[in-house]
C-alpha cells in the first residue's frame, strides 16, 4: 500500500511538472496550444515525423481497430516520396499537421530559412496547423506562423525515440480530455508507438473519444 501510494504520488507529481512545464512556455508562446479544450471529453492523439511505409500503415490499422481519430504532423519530404500514404491519412478521416519539410531546429536556423521550409511543406500539406520540430521556435519565427497557422504544441510527449523508453512500464495516468499525446511515426520508433497507443485505447476508450485536431479553422 504505501509502495502504490508513493507510485501514484511521483506519477502525479511528474503530470504536474509537465503541466507546469507547459505553462512556462504557453507564458513564452501566448497563442499556441499545449491543451485543447476539454468539453468535448476528447484526447488528441498526434504522430510526428511520418508518413513512413514501416511505420505508417500499422498506426492506421490500429487507430481503425479503436475507431480511434488521430492528427498526423507529417514532414514535407516524407509526403513527397510517400503521397499514398498521406492519401491514406486523410481518406481515414484523421487530420494532418505541418512539421515543416526537412525538421530544422528553429533555434539554430534564420526565420528566413525557417519559414521558408515551412512554406515548401505547406505545398504538398494543405493544413492549418503547424507543430514546431523539437516544440523549438524563436520569438520572430513564432510570430510570423501565428498569423496563418494554429501552433500545436503538447501536453505531453512520450520519447518513443529514446533507447530506454518501455511502454510496457510507462504510466499514462493521468490523461485528461484536452490532452495532447505525441509519438512518432517513424521506422525505429513505431513499435512502441504501437504499443502505447494500444495500450492507452485499451485502458481509457470507455472514458474518453479519440479525435483528431481540426485542420482547416483558425483556433484562436
Ligand atoms: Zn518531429
Amino acid at each position: 500500500m504505501q509502495h502504490k501510494e508513493e507510485t501514484l504520488n511521483r506519477v502525479t507529481l511528474r503530470t504536474s511538472i509537465a503541466r507546469k512545464g507547459a505553462t512556462l512556455a504557453g507564458q513564452l508562446f501566448p497563442g499556441a496550444r499545449f491543451t485543447m479544450p476539454p468539453d468535448d471529453g476528447a484526447v488528441y492523439l498526434t504522430f510526428d515525423d511520418g508518413p513512413h511505409p514501416e511505420s505508417t500503415p500499422r498506426l492506421l490499422e490500429l487507430l481503425a481497430k479503436h475507431e480511434a481519430k488521430a492528427t498526423f504532423f507529417c514532414l514535407g519530404q516524407n509526403v513527397e516520396k510517400y503521397p499514398g500514404l498521406y492519401e491514406q491519412i486523410i481518406a481515414a478521416g484523421h487530420s494532418t499537421g505541418n512539421h515543416s519539410w526537412s525538421h530544422p531546429n528553429g533555434w539554430r536556423t534564420t526565420t528566413r530559412n525557417y519559414l521558408a521550409d515551412v512554406d515548401r511543406a505547406a505545398g504538398v500539406i494543405d493544413t492549418n496547423l503547424f507543430r514546431p520540430p523539437y516544440g523549438r521556435l524563436t520569438p520572430g519565427q513564432y510570430q510570423k506562423l501565428k498569423k496563418r497557422y494554429n501552433i500545436i504544441m503538447w501536453t505531453r510527449l512520450f520519447p518513443d525515440y529514446h533507447p530506454g523508453f518501455n511502454p510496457a512500464t510507462t504510466n499514462h495516468a493521468g490523461i485528461r480530455p484536452g490532452d495532447i499525446l505525441v509519438m512518432h511515426d517513424t521506422p525505429g520508433t513505431v513499435d512502441k508507438a504501437h504499443m502505447l497507443t494500444e495500450k492507452i485505447q485499451n485502458t481509457t476508450r470507455q472514458q474518453y473519444v479519440f479525435s483528431e485536431i481540426p485542420s482547416f479553422q483558425m483556433l484562436q
